[in-house]
């Protein structure tokens, strides 16, 4: 579970300061997926580096499972971080390790032993259907498998939430379907948060339980999937339904 309450960030400072967070509250259940969606510039980058604390806010709290990061100094927040996977657009692999190496990355820095590693690393490529492709390097996959062997990497320490921003931006429709139902496999097998960061409305319908619009830093609108479908007062609801053929 995860809480956010009344994020604020601002940057800059005096006559300079652009508030580009506003008093964002929302959370996100054990085996549910939020998605927070908004247009280029609306704050959604800025709101997912604050939520795993790679950007301190200004104000406001992240509380993991009851635990308030954002109180924690940077020794204890080191160790909290493990509590949050991260998938980005580019996935961030590094290019001289393959697949496998990429996934290892995070428990090689914990030291986890050699043998715990491979183990780890073989339950995660399979989870993500990459066993296949273990010992290919990223410029030798495709950009679905890379954005796979991104979830294998963020899920590797066992994190209570996954937070991923535009994972599916440049990927074609296919892709981006087969990497939705991985999202909704780690929510249901896995009884993880997921908060997924989009600006493709048309991915919210197929992925998410509930969604919240971020419009200039601020949550303007935010409810269940289907509540919003079935309002019609809701401009969210409005965007999110289907266009007639
Ligand atoms: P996109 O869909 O294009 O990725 P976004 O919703 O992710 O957009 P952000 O990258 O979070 O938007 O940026 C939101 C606003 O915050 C922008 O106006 C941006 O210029 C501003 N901003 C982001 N980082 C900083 C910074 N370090 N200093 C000042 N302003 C910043
Ligand atoms: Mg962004």
């Amino acid at each position: 579970m995860i809480e956010i309450q009344g994020l604020t960030k601002t940057f800059g400072h005096g006559p300079n300061a652009v508030t580009v967070l506003d008093d964002i509250d929302f959370a996100v259940a054990a085996g549910e997926i939020f998605a927070v969606v908004g247009p280029s510039g609306a704050g959604k980058s800025t709101l997912a580096q604050c939520i795993n604390l790679l950007e301190r806010p200004t104000s406001g709290s992240v509380v993991v499972n009851g635990e308030r990061l954002t109180d924690l100094d940077e020794a204890g927040l080191r160790a909290a971080r493990r509590r949050i996977g991260t998938v980005f657009q580019s996935a961030n692999l590094l290019s001289r390790r393959t697949a496998a190496q990429n996934v290892a990355l995070p428990l090689q820095y914990l030291g986890v032993t050699k043998t715990q590693t491979q183990e780890r690393v073989a339950e995660l490529l399979d989870r993500v259907g990459l066993t296949a492709q273990a010992d290919r390097y990223p410029h030798q996959l495709s950009g679905g498998q890379r954005q796979r062997v991104g979830i294998a990497r963020a899920l590797a320490l066992r994190p209570s939430v996954l937070l991923s921003d535009e994972a599916t931006s440049g990927l074609d429709p296919a892709t981006t379907d087969s990497f939705l139902e991985l999202l909704t496999e780690v929510r249901d097998d896995l009884q993880i948060a997921v908060v997924f960061i989009t600006h493709e409305m048309d991915t919210i319908v197929k992925v998410a339980d509930r969604v919240g619009r971020l419009d200039q830093g601020r949550i303007v609108e935010q409810g269940a999937v289907v509540d919003l479908l079935l309002d019609p007062e809701s401009a969210l609801g409005s965007a999110l339904r289907p266009r007639a053929a």
